[in-house]
């Protein structure tokens, strides 16, 4: 649900659903319609279809028991890397790096990357994962993620009480307005066309 949503959005929702759908085999039963149902107004559907193929691969491939492994949860439907990533370090304490929409501007921020993060991504995940906290991978994600949303904020960071203030190269450089660098948009695309107007001796067009 948090894919693209933000927590307070998704609450009410999250809190709903699981009441209608308490366990993941309650989930893995329900008929598609329902779960849409359930899901209206939250938008991304394929969210909601994703997470009920997912109870169902648990269930019947799992046991009920949700995978552990790294390349387990990375199979199954909706989730890439990052998602894997918080769902392992969150729920199991694993030490598996983020990357997120937040991490990677606190990130480019960090280091004052001077390109778009999109250019970047393997440099990107090798810092998320070169500083991820080995012995409190949970903690060090939750507090990365908290870091973006509520101090390096996309406009008006609060630098000045972030605790990353020292070691952060666009601090320290005055460009963390600037930073992450955006994708420059091609120029508008330029065409020549030919218009004619064909009329006849009664002037008519
Ligand atoms: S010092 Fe500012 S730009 Fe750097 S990580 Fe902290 S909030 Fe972000």
């Amino acid at each position: 649900m948090l894919q693209q949503t933000q927590v307070k959005t998704v609450l009410s929702y999250f809190q709903r659903w699981m009441v209608r759908f308490p366990t993941v085999q309650s989930l893995a039963l329900a008929d598609q319609t329902a779960v849409l149902k359930q899901w209206e107004g939250l938008g991304y559907y394929a969210r909601a279809r994703n997470l009920h193929r997912t109870a169902q691969i648990i269930t019947e491939r799992y046991g009920g028991e949700f995978p552990q492994t790294f390349e387990h949860v990375l199979a199954l439907p909706g989730i890439g890397r990052t998602t894997a990533g918080g769902i392992l370090s969150s729920a199991f304490n694993q030490p598996w790096a983020i990357l997120d929409g937040n991490v990677k501007r606190v990130l480019a921020r960090l280091v004052a990357l001077d390109r778009p993060p999109a250019r970047a991504m393997d440099r990107l995940w090798a810092l998320s994962e070169f500083l991820l906290d080995p012995v409190n991978p949970r903690d060090f994600n939750q507090a990365l993620m908290d870091l973006g949303a509520t101090l390096c904020t996309a406009k008006n960071p609060a630098c000045l009480i972030c605790p990353w203030r020292s070691p952060c190269a666009a601090y320290n450089l005055g460009t963390q307005s600037e930073l992450p660098m955006r994708e420059s948009k091609g120029p508008l695309p330029h065409k020549v066309i030919a218009v004619a107007v064909i009329g006849n001796d009664q002037a008519q067009v």
